[in-house]
């Protein structure tokens, strides 16, 4: 069975005091969160880097992860303002986002860096959270399942999962990011399936029915349990409603 994950990416938010206070409050809002025990839904909150070890030492021994939003393809060296997966595997992170649309869009990361970032997290023991979906313009010309596949293909490229490694995939529909519209439960759903099928063609059956699959895009505590409904839905990757302590405890709730 598929532990379901409910992760929060803050993205370019709070402060590390501000970070401090809300990780406290979190953990006293959710008394089931507090020891790590065998929880139904896994929680993961996805801070700036800044924040991390914020995180590592207010979440230690909690029964809630933490990661980064993203990780630098190359191992230690020259590399000014880059992030080593090592360094985040040091602070106890569990997850890493790579290839969030943000980072394709603005950064112009190519499916060959993000795999390369995938594959880099790994081999540090990290598990990525690999996002993938398609634009407004794909899904208008019915080419959501297929571009997104393709998306996704390319950002596996030399990431090998057949001994047992981790990894977590987010469908992220780029024009439902941060714009109050949702894909539909059932789109969230069919995404899921197609992503799950494709898994089972490349690496076979018991990957495909061990990784987890995640939506994005404007979830809320309304309709978290309806996107969640979907069978090929393990959870979901949350921006903006995870920010407020209430409104990511209320979806943790309804999860
Ligand atoms: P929103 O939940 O703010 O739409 O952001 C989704 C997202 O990009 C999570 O990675």
């Amino acid at each position: 069975m598929r532990t379901p994950l409910l992760a929060g990416n803050w993205k370019m938010h709070k402060t590390p005091s501000e970070a401090r206070v809300w990780f406290a409050e979190f953990l006293e809002a959710n008394p089931t969160l507090q020891s790590g025990g065998q929880a139904a839904v896994e929680v993961a909150l996805l801070p700036s880097f800044p924040l991390v070890p914020v995180a590592a030492e207010q979440l230690a021994g909690s029964g809630v992860a933490w990661g980064a939003q993203d990780v630098s393809a190359h191992t230690f060296g020259a590399y000014t303002g880059e992030v080593a997966a090592e360094q985040l595997a040091d602070l106890g992170c569990r997850y890493v986002v790579v290839g969030h649309s943000e980072r394709r869009a603005y950064w112009n990361e190519s499916d060959a860096l993000v795999a390369a970032k995938a594959r880099r997290a790994m081999e540090a023991g990290l598990v990525p959270i690999l996002c993938v979906g398609e634009r407004l313009e794909e899904r208008e010309a019915g080419r959501a399942v297929s571009f997104t596949l393709e998306q996704l293909a390319g950002s596996l490229e030399g990431v090998g999962l057949e001994t047992g490694e981790e990894l977590v995939i987010a469908y992220e529909p780029v024009w439902a990011i941060g714009t109050g519209k949702t894909a539909s439960a059932d789109d969230a759903q069919a995404m899921a399936a197609a992503i799950r099928g494709f898994l089972a063609e490349r690496y076979g059956e018991s990957v495909a029915g061990r990784t987890r699959i995640l939506y994005g895009g404007s979830m809320k505590p309304a309709n978290t349990t309806e996107i969640l409904a979907g069978p090929d839905v393990d959870g979901g990757l949350v921006g903006g409603a995870s920010l407020e302590v209430a409104s990511f405890s209320a979806m943790v709730e309804a999860a």
